[in-house]
């Protein structure tokens, strides 16, 4: 009886409190709040634009995608880094101030870098057991692509362990598929992207549409059925682009966002008109010798460092795309709504 009361007063005030709301002219303070949040949001962006400037970021500009492949002690390509080349590889990129974001981070534009600081790309293909070996827990084997990463990690306060592997059916040497998922869910688990790089590692150029959707959407199926992932981006067997480049793209079984070629200068910005996702290009890892004497990873980051208006630099506000105004007329339209020119 006297909780019957209560609940009917409780629904009596309720219903006073909704007509008094209806009933009332909107209030005059609603007003004001409008433009104090006008106001205030001015105040962001000019602060925004101030922080820019300050240092110099320039979200227009180039973004070096490196190329890895297999990390062992007695190379037997130039494609081939000893444990020691990567580990140098790592340590110059961190100290000049890069930050490693995935392929997948890149050709999405969430590019989340600190202020100041330059995204890279580390992307490794072919899936081999020198980029990740993991014993009976679950820990890097030392001197593999990942324990070299983590390494680094750890002595280089802001440096972080991310990269992209594009994987075949070789799926890091392993033959059983609970070995192949622990591979595969364990890149997923540490911020490491799984992507394509086709079942067979056939050259796409000459294949029939047909061919191309198998080679690529059979290894994304199993892909997705090992590790629940649906890759986001690919690598092009020998940077080989199939006859219609869209193929790469999509096709029955996928969707990508990007697909990356095998040379031989730094990648576009996403958000920059000269940005193509049907052929990103990559750099090969290489000192400054024989082939690689103007366009592999020495001397590109040398050229970077000397024309750094040419880099890519983070305004370190992920959700606005920052640059000397004077560079506008290179920014892609689908992100006008995010410029943030100065
Ligand atoms: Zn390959």
């Amino acid at each position: 009886m006297r909780l019957g009361l209560l609940s009917g007063v409780g629904v009596l005030a309720a219903t006073a409190i909704m007509t008094g709301c209806g009933s009332e002219p909107p209030p005059v303070v609603k007003v004001d709040a409008k433009a104090d949040a006008a106001a205030r949001l001015k105040a962001t962006k000019e602060a925004k634009v101030r922080n820019a400037a300050k240092v110099r970021a320039n979200e227009l500009g180039q973004i070096p995608v490196l190329m890895f492949h297999r990390v062992i002690p007695k190379p037997q390509t130039t494609d081939d880094r000893t444990p020691q080349q990567f580990r140098a590889d790592l340590e110059r990129l961190a100290k000049e101030n890069y930050v490693p974001i995935t392929a997948a981070e890149m050709v999405t534009g969430k590019i989340d870098v600190p202020a100041g600081k330059h995204p890279v790309v580390l992307t490794f293909d072919d899936s081999s057991p020198s980029q990740l070996t993991l014993n009976a827990v679950g820990v890097p084997q030392k001197d593999t692509a990942v324990a070299i990463m983590r390494e680094v990690a750890a002595k280089y306060p802001g440096w972080r362990p991310k990269a992209t592997f594009f994987v075949t059916r070789d799926l890091f040497g392993k033959h059983t598929r609970e070995e192949q998922a622990q591979a595969l869910l364990w890149l997923k688990d540490n911020g490491f992207e799984v992507a394509n790089h086709t079942r067979d590692h056939l050259n796409l150029r000459g294949l029939t549409q047909e061919q191309v959707e198998e080679q690529i959407g059979s290894i994304a199926k199993t892909i997705d059925s090992l590790s629940y992932t649906k890759p986001v981006t690919i690598s092009l067997p020998y940077g080989s682009q199939p006859k219609k480049k869209d193929w790469a793209l999509r096709g029955k079984a996928y969707r990508h966002k990007g697909a990356f070629l095998a040379g031989y200068t730094p990648a576009p910005a996403p958000f920059s008109k000269s940005f193509d996702p049907t052929g990103i290009p990559r750099i090969k890892v290489m000192e400054k010798k024989g082939d690689c004497a103007q366009f592999c990873s020495e001397a590109w980051l040398d050229w970077l460092k000397k024309n750094p208006d040419m880099r890519y630099t983070s305004d370190g506000d992920v959700n606005t795309v920052a640059y000397p105004k004077f560079k506008a007329p290179y920014l892609r339209k689908s992100f006008s709504s995010l410029s943030l020119p100065y």
